[in-house]
């Protein structure tokens, strides 16, 4: 037997790991099964090019619990370790600078053990002793076991071993790992696709009210999940199967991109538009990130657009640094292509759907529509994609993409300066008076009432040269979209001042909002009075809604015109009369006219409205 110190520079390296990848304990099984795939790919590579010449047999990787002597033990039947491989890979750690990386990125276990190549050490961090039985693939090998017990010494003996491959035993020192469901939970989150065959004890048959092993092997793992295979051999059923494979609890999705390249890096993956209704249910599930199918996370944050975190699915690739920290991730240059390629693949897909399939997608779109809105507001490269496919829906619910809506509107809605004023409605009930009459105006509405549509319009008025957003109850039909100056009015300086007289005492008082009363010439055809509101301020405060930052506009209070139309003959006829009773009542009654057509009649004045109505009747 012989008997050794571990070749690290500092003291011992087995406190560290204890200490400072205690919160990410788990991964020891994923790192020694991702071990025990690789000796077992050399293998089969090794036998591909002919220098390995006997039969491979069963590959499996077995991994076995035993409580009662609390082990863990992993095998495989790789190319194994003779015992200078063992002295070289195992012995020998490149160990330099450790305190100092140690302590920056002490909260990132994933950092350290790719740093160090420390894969195989993670077992102390659930072990008091750590065995590795292996026998190397070559010719006349001689079996040896390393035997350690998380201090710097080793012993490594020649043994006996009947056949080629290493076994990994754990005696383990946190209980936790001696439970067959903690196992298999591990197994399931970080093994589930794993390349090679991975069994875990016996599949189990419920029987006699209890569960049975039975003879079989109970395998955990698929070892050809759906991304590895190419889009020509799967069929929707197959991208759907595998979708409810990775989130059984989650609706169907909407569509698949998948995604396949192989220069300048190494990506596959399949990636799911998920149905989002809001903005509450989108971080549930996630992307989950593989390397070369071992499962490494589900926070993608950095690696695909953010806008893309929205999306469901998978993502390989052995190209991303895992072992660097997240902040250093977002200017790797290779993960900038990577994300840039990702955006470009899925504005493709969505540009062809819309093509070939435009109907399906309008179906689609209330569920798409956050998502294009995020990626636009968010991701400069994606506008490029999405200003061909992203929709706006008008008030029939007919759809249009933004160049159709403008030649639709063109001709009626381009107001003299040469602006084209796009009319909206954020709520079709309670603005319906204003709808009606810009429709019988000729002109159309759009229906935006999305958690992003103030913002989105606020981005095409930007992107767009003179074309601007004005919702229908911004102003007086007349003035949101000015095709000519405006109408002089006919009234005299006296004549003014006593309407505004008339009516200022009797302006309704409102917590947080502001009437101004305004005098127009709005023809004798419309209506007496009207409400309107400002819309700068108006989206000043929608947006102060979204951005906490901009608190300043939502503590202001809300500003409502009050618009008298003086050619109509109700108001006309109050020009110079006295204030009696009979006119005071005229002037409440129009002003709750205005209020009712804007929804905010309630309360203790509706229902003096409905008394005075009667009256008049
Ligand atoms: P890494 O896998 O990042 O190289 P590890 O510490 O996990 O770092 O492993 C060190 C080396 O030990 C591996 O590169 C490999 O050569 C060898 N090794 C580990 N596990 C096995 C195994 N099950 N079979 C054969 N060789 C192994």
């Amino acid at each position: 037997m012989q008997k050794g110190h571990i070749g690290v520079t500092t003291d011992n390296i087995f406190p560290v790991i204890k200490k400072f990848l205690y919160s990410d304990q788990e991964i020891f099984l994923r790192e020694l099964i991702s071990n025990a795939v690789d000796a077992t790919q050399k293998l089969k590579t090794l036998a591909s090019v002919g220098e390995f010449k006997e039969e491979l047999g069963d590959l499996s990787i077995h991994v076995n619990l035993n409580s009662k002597n609390k082990t863990l033990t992993i095998s495989d039947r790789g190319i194994g370790m003779t015992a200078e491989e063992i002295d070289k890979y195992i012995n020998q750690i490149a160990f330099s600078g450790a305190e100092e990386f140690l302590e920056k990125y002490k909260n990132d276990a994933n950092a350290i053990i790719g740093h160090f190549g420390l894969g195989f050490y993670s077992s102390f961090m659930v072990s008091k002793r750590v065995e590795i039985v292996t026998k190397s693939w070559k010719e006349g090998s001689q079996a040896v076991r390393w035997s350690c017990e998380g201090s710097p010494e080793f012993q490594l003996e020649e043994i006996e071993k009947e056949s080629r491959g290493t076994d990994i035993i754990l005696h383990i020192d946190n209980k936790e790992y001696l439970k067959e469901e903690k196992i298999s939970e591990l197994l399931n989150k970080y093994c589930k696709f794993l390349p090679i065959p991975i069994v875990f004890g016996k599949k189990k048959e419920w029987k006699d009210e209890k569960y049975l092993e039975t003879e079989q092997d109970n395998q955990i793992n698929e070892t050809q999940p759906a991304w590895t295979k190419k889009p020509g051999e799967l069929k929707e059923e197959d991208y759907l199967k595998f979708y409810k494979d990775l989130y059984p609890f989650a609706e169907d999705p909407l569509f698949h991109i998948h995604l396949n390249v192989d220069y300048p890096f190494h990506l596959t993956g399949i990636l799911y538009f998920p149905k989002i209704k809001n903005s509450i249910e989108i971080q549930k599930n996630k992307i989950q990130l593989y390397c070369n199918q071992v499962y490494v996370t589900d926070s993608v944050e950095g690696i695909v657009p953010n806008f893309l975190t929205l999306l469901h699915g998978v993502i390989d690739s052995p190209d991303i640094p895992l072992n660097v920290s997240r902040s250093y991730l977002q200017h790797d240059d290779s993960v900038k292509k990577i994300s840039n390629h990702i955006t470009k693949k899925v504005g493709d897909r969505l540009k062809k759907i819309f093509k070939d399939e435009r109907k399906q997608f309008e179906e689609k779109w209330d569920h798409l529509k956050i998502f294009i809105q995020y990626g636009i507001l968010t991701e400069e490269k994606f506008w490029d994609y999405a200003k061909e496919f992203s929709l706006l829906q008008n008030v029939d619910g007919k759809y249009f993409t933004f160049e159709e809506y403008k030649t639709l509107i063109k001709e009626e809605q381009t107001d003299k300066e040469g602006q084209l004023i796009n009319l909206y409605t954020s709520d079709k009930e309670s603005q319906y008076t204003y709808i009606e009459t810009a429709r019988n105006a000729g002109y159309d509405v759009l229906f935006m009432n999305g958690e992003l549509d103030v913002p989105i319009m606020q981005h095409l008025e930007q992107k767009f040269e003179k074309s601007r957003f004005v919702r229908v109850d911004s102003d007086i039909i007349g003035n949101l979209i000015r095709k000519k100056e405006k109408e002089q009015l006919k009234l005299s300086e006296e004549e003014q001042e006593s309407l505004k007289k008339m009516f200022t005492g009797h302006l309704p008082v409102m917590d947080k909002v502001r009437f101004e009363l305004q005098l127009d010439a709005l023809g004798e055809s419309s209506l007496p009075i009207v409400l309107t509101q400002n819309e700068f301020m108006r989206r000043m405060q929608d947006m102060s809604n979204l951005q906490p930052g901009m608190s300043f506009y939502g503590d202001m209070p809300v500003s409502y015109s009050m618009v008298l139309n003086t050619e109509h003959k109700l108001i006309k006829d109050l020009i110079g009369k006295e204030l009696d009773e009979k006119n005071i009542s005229t002037v409440n009654q129009l002003i709750d006219l205005a209020l009712l057509s804007n929804g905010m009649l309630k309360g203790e004045s509706l229902t003096k409205f409905v008394k005075r109505s009667c009256e008049l009747i």
